[in-house]
């Protein structure tokens, strides 16, 4: 058994299968406090975190972990969609190509200039809260969480990890989400 600690300073006793699956939703110790209270780490329902192992791609943990974040297959065909919809366009996938950026700015009607301010790192629905990030570090990923060109943030709107570097055509202006509480508002409002 491994001791865990929430922020208050409670201590917990959990088996290393308990703490794995911990990782795998991306939930904090004050999550897993909180959504299983119990002595034995069973909910209200007399459920453990176990009991959930079939259902581990599903959105159980509520306003938790996105699917994506979880699932590289999942998250992989989301990028996929958002690159080749016509109305999304997510890209470019070579941040140095040029056309790409001619090709966003012709469809916003602005100048190549303007168009390359406007990218997921500010667009509305770029989540880097930090419950978020801990989501992507927990889980799976095929690219580096931050390279030299910027960090993954996860797209609300295509429901994917998408690069502060890149743009899409349905970018929005007030973003990024960068605290949990509207975090927690747009995975209600996706759910
Ligand atoms: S909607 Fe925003 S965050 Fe999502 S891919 Fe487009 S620009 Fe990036």
């Amino acid at each position: 058994m491994i001791t865990v600690t929430n922020s208050q300073g409670i201590t917990k006793q959990i088996s290393q299968e308990e703490q794995e699956m911990i990782r795998r939703q991306g939930l904090t110790m004050d999550m897993f406090f909180e959504m299983f209270p119990n002595e034995d780490n069973t909910n209200f329902a007399g459920m453990n975190i176990l009991d959930y192992n079939g259902m581990v791609d599903s959105d159980f943990v509520g306003a938790s972990c996105p699917r994506a974040t979880k699932d590289l297959e999942y998250n992989t065909r989301m990028r996929n969609k958002a690159i080749e919809a016509d109305y999304v366009q997510y890209g470019p996938l070579n941040l140095a190509d040029e056309e790409y950026w001619v090709r966003i700015a012709e469809h916003w009607n602005t100048s190549v200039e303007v168009a390359k301010e406007s990218r997921c790192a500010n667009c509305t629905a770029f989540d880097i809260s930090p419950r978020m990030l801990q989501c992507i570090k927990a889980g799976p990923t095929s690219e580096n969480i931050e390279d030299a060109e910027g960090y993954l943030g996860y797209c609300w709107m295509h429901s994917f990890k998408c690069h502060s570097a890149r743009a899409c055509y349905t970018w929005a202006a007030g973003g990024p989400i960068s605290e949990d509480d509207v975090s927690y508002e747009w995975a209600e409002k996706s759910e």
